[in-house]
Formats: C-alpha cells, sequence, structure tokens
C-alpha cells in the first residue's frame, strides 16, 4: 500500500501540501527524511508478503515486531501474527534439506554463524541422514495419526527447525527495511540472507527512491 510519493506527501502534510505525482524536490526530500533519520513518513507505506520457509528461518523473522504484523489473511492489525502451526492436518509437511554441497563449517570466529564450505562427500553423508531423521519422523507421526493421536500432539514427531511454514507478513515500509537492514548482512543466517535478498527484489520496484535511501547498494553489488 503506497509508493515513495506516500512517503513525500506524509512528510509534506507538515506544512499542509500535497504532490500528485513524484518530483524530484519530493526525490530530494525523501532522501533527506532517510539520512536524517526521520522515520515516521516511512510507517504509511505497508508491505505484505506471503511467506513460505523453514521454521528456523521464520524464528528468526519473528523476531521483527515492531511496525510488522505476521498474520493469515488481510486483517488490518499490526500487532498479531498467525502461521500454518500444524495444529489441525494442513498441508503435506515439507523439510529444508540443504544439498550435499550446502553444508557449512563450524566458525572460526564464534560471532558468525557459520564458516566455509565443506567437502560435497561430506555433504552427501549428512544429506543422506537427515532424508533418514526426516523420514522417520514422518513415519511416526503418520502412525500416530492413525492410531487417533490428536494432530497438536502427532506433530511433536516431525522434525521441526527444517520444516516449511506458511504466513502472512505485514509490515510498514520503515520495518521491512529495518529487517532488510539486518539479515542482508553477512553476519546475518545465510538461509535467511536469501530470503532477505528476495524481499528486496520485491520490494525496490514499488518504493526504488525510499528502499535505494534507508537500503544503499554495497560497492561490491
Ligand atoms: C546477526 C543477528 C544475530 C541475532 N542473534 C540473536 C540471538 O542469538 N538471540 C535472539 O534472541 N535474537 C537474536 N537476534 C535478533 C535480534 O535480537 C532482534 O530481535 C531482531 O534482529 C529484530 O530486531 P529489532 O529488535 O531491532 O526489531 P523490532 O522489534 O522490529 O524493533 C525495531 C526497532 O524499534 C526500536 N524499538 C524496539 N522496541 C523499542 C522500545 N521498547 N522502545 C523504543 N524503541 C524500540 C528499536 O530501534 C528497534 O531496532 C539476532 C539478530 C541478528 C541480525
Amino acid at each position: 500500500m503506497g509508493s515513495d510519493l506516500t512517503v513525500a506527501n506524509a512528510a509534506r502534510v507538515s506544512y499542509a501540501k500535497e504532490s500528485a505525482e513524484l518530483s524530484e524536490r519530493d526525490i530530494r526530500l525523501i532522501k533527506f527524511l532517510a539520512k536524517e533519520g526521520h522515520t515516521s513518513p516511512f510507517r504509511h507505506a505497508i508491505a505484505q508478503f506471503e511467506i513460505y520457509a523453514p521454521l528456523m528461518v521464520a524464528r528468526q523473522w519473528w523476531k521483527y515486531i515492531v511496525g510488522s504484523a505476521h498474520q493469515e489473511g488481510t486483517g488490518d492489525s499490526l500487532d498479531a501474527w498467525n502461521e500454518s502451526s500444524r495444529r489441525y492436518v494442513t498441508e503435506e509437511p515439507t523439510f529444508y534439506i540443504p544439498q550435499a554441497d550446502e553444508w557449512r563449517s563450524a566458525p572460526e570466529n564464534s560471532k558468525q554463524g557459520s564458516g566455509d564450505p565443506i567437502e560435497t562427500e561430506r555433504g552427501k553423508y549428512f544429506n543422506y541422514n537427515l532424508r533418514k531423521y526426516i523420514q522417520q519422523g514422518e513415519h511416526l507421526y503418520d502412525l500416530a495419526l492413525e492410531s487417533g493421536i490428536c494432530a497438536e500432539q502427532a506433530r511433536l514427531f516431525l522434525p521441526a527447525y527444517g520444516m516449511y511454514v506458511r504466513w502472512y507478513w505485514t509490515a510498514s515500509l520503515q520495518s521491512v527495511a529495518h529487517f532488510l537492514a539486518q539479515r542482508l548482512e553477512h553476519d546475518a543466517q545465510v538461509e535467511i540472507q536469501a530470503y532477505a535478498k528476495a524481499i528486496l527484489t520485491l520490494i525496490e520496484p514499488r518504493f526504488p527512491v525510499a528502499i535505494g535511501e534507508l537500503i544503499p547498494k554495497k560497492e561490491d553489488e
């Protein structure tokens, strides 16, 4: 909801002014607002995404609380969240399994989440074991359901961190920019970095000036 013009007009209302179309002056104004940290005009524009991600990524995403709602449907509240929780039998469980060449070593610096990729041969071993572990979990889950155990308890058998969940994220432009500023960084987990890149690709065309200022491109991009 909204555009770069929304940001400019939200600021211009202080002078009882409004632009019908984004002008060079509006662009300069947005740049000024971003540079000086006048954040409130950026909160009048809202974006909504449907996200499908492993629970480990969702857990990190859900920490963005201010100016964000994680919800199903299109409610207007910015203080609630919902996701497909598996209390009810809904979608088939789907799991994130890294490819054999995607397993990363423990980091040398403890502040970093992971280090260099490990050799593919060793990756194959972990890939195989993870698949086996998930299959066993799914088997026990199905068994529990077939035996009449309720879904909200049967789900205890599903390996949770890699299980995909689906939710709606509705957030102010400022909140989206805050998420991007943190999760595009190299110290964010690689998996959430990939989602942050996707969010950037989706939001940039809608708010090119504001995003360009709030999330400046790095030299190497
Ligand atoms: C690399 C990395 C590693 C992390 N590791 C961990 C971890 O190990 N464990 C963990 O629990 N979390 C971790 N986090 C999450 C982190 O602690 C934040 O919860 C998350 O990044 C969301 O940011 P936030 O709190 O600024 O967002 P929001 O809650 O959306 O807040 C947005 C902004 O609003 C302002 N704000 C928020 N609350 C108030 C308030 N009460 N008064 C005034 N201003 C306020 C602040 O400026 C804040 O930055 C990590 C995050 C990153 C990026």
